[in-house]
């Protein structure tokens, strides 16, 4: 078996104002044809999968270009067209192969198109023709396309909120492609449309329930995958939303149906499966009443995984204002401040302004007597079994809050993100986290309480007030009934 493999993806912000071009990428993840590290990245669960039949049997897998940016705003088109085409040449030097499996986002927008990964699966099919397999693993948040479904034989979407389950829909995409491939299977999609957008994580109910229940149909009446696509309601496309994926061993009718049939199960919980957010105030108050720490807070609206800053002041400001002394908050994006933390040493006691450059709605900088306390070039954290970079780093003490600085945008995913710079937050009695999702899978197993909250930031969380200007109408919360089933 000769197979083809490369993973490019970002997760595209239409309403962020950080444009994404070759450092966004080069920056967060990159690695040549061949170079993809051993450890798993957020776009890697095909490769990793195929790694592993390699080392198990005698497949051949040519490995192409893995990047993949921070969510950010839109791509810029002389970067991404650089990448598809480094892809596309790549696949091509590697032919003939069995079939194709692409790592991929599914809700990247760069200058010119609407739809990088349907363009991206089409010039593929194009190269290989209608016989070769082709398949692709995609971000829970994708906004599926017809083009994707008909370009690709088998897309198999993240099913948890957070991505936990990367490796594993890795290996579920690969097994039904070499299935396929030597046509034991002959794997069709069947897509239902559920006309809505909203939030969901996996980790509560209904949600987790609804999780296992797909899981529970695969594998039997010839049905070989079912996803529910949670889409990302910040890219504003017309295919914005939740959508069902039922794949099966050609039987459309049947996948048809049950599409449906989860289709509108989910409808009808669209009222119950969203979040619940409390203001800056209300959380640092649910805090400071809690009998025992740590108390996550969760800043969803500074989420640099939707493409925001990460720099915003509201929480910091709010603790100080309160003198508030048992907290931590990170990352906090300002790479200006993490230089002059590395000019000033560990142990070095200097006044700095930090935080709230970027962004109208991230406040104002805080200006404050710091300590830095611990310095860290190249620094990361976990990200499951992943590691997401976070560049050089410095965690500074004010007025006893401790902050972790970076260089590198990104989202609190992991503990270590703190205590990889000695700040150990099962010791405080406060955790702010700027991250609107990804952080509870790690940060859940070490808080008392965990709450979401809505401070200012750039992105808003009630979608119903999102400026959509290319989205399909009718859809839920914009619109109270679209496939009129209430
Ligand atoms: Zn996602």
């Amino acid at each position: 078996m000769k197979v083809f493999t490369a993973c490019l993806g970002s997760e595209t912000n239409t309403f962020s104002p950080i444009l994404c071009g070759r450092d966004a990428f080069e920056g967060n993840f990159y690695a040549a044809p061949g170079k993809h590290p051993d450890h798993p990245t957020l776009y890697s669960g095909p490769m990793m999968a195929l790694r592993r039949r390699v080392r198990e049997s005698n497949w051949e897998v040519v490995e192409g270009l893995s990047t993949f940016a921070t969510t950010g705003g839109i791509v810029t088109r002389p970067v991404y067209e650089e990448y598809r085409d480094a892809i596309l040449a790549q696949l091509t030097a590697a032919l003939p192969v069995d079939f194709v499996a692409l790592g991929l986002h599914g809700a990247m927008v760069a200058d010119g198109y609407e739809d990088c990964e349907g363009d991206l699966l089409g010039r593929v099919r194009a190269i290989v023709g209608p016989k070769v397999r082709v398949g692709a693993e995609l971000d829970l948040h994708c906004n599926l396309t017809q083009a994707m479904v008909d370009y690709a034989d088998v897309l198999v979407p993240y099913k948890e909120s957070p991505h936990i389950d990367v490796l594993e829909r890795g290996e579920e995409l690969i097994q039904i492609l070499a299935d396929a491939a030597i046509g034991k299977v002959k794997p069709v999609m069947s897509v239902f449309d559920c006309r809505m957008v909203t939030s969901s994580p996996t980790t509560r109910e209904p949600m987790k329930s609804f999780v296992a229940r797909m899981q529970a149909l695969e594998g039997k009446d010839g049905v070989l995958s079912v996803s529910l696509v949670h889409c990302f309601a910040l890219n504003d496309v017309p295919d914005m939303g939740y959508k069902v994926i039922v794949v099966t061993d050609d039987r459309k009718v049947a996948g048809d149906a049950l599409a449906k049939c989860l289709g509108h199960e989910i409808y009808r919980m669209r009222r119950e499966i969203g979040m619940t957010f409390l203001s800056v105030e209300e959380a640092i108050g649910r805090a400071l009443v809690a009998p025992k720490g740590p108390v996550v807070l969760a800043d969803g609206a500074d989420n640099s995984g939707g493409g925001a800053a990460s720099d915003s002041t509201w929480f910091i400001r709010a603790l100080r204002a309160r003198g508030i002394r048992d907290a931590c908050v990170g990352p906090l994006w300002d790479p200006i401040a993490v230089r002059m933390c590395f000019a000033a040493g560990e142990g070095g006691s200097f006044d700095l302004r930090f935080g709230a450059k970027m962004n109208a709605n991230s406040g104002e900088p805080i200006d404050a007597r710091v300590k830095v306390t611990r310095l860290l070039p190249e620094a990361w954290q976990s990200f499951g079994d992943a590691r997401d970079p976070m560049g050089d780093t410095a965690a500074i003490e004010v007025d006893g809050i401790a902050v972790v600085l970076n260089t590198l945008r990104t989202q609190a995913f992991g503990v270590d993100l703190f205590t990889n710079l000695g700040v150990d937050p099962t010791k405080r009695k406060i955790v702010v986290v700027k991250s609107h999702n990804h952080f509870f899978a790690a940060f859940s197993k070490i808080a008392t309480e965990v709450h979401r909250t809505t401070a200012p930031g750039p992105l808003p969380l009630d979608y119903s007030k999102v400026p959509y200007k290319r989205l399909k109408r009718p859809i839920w919360p914009l619109d109270p009934d679209p496939l009129g089933l209430d």
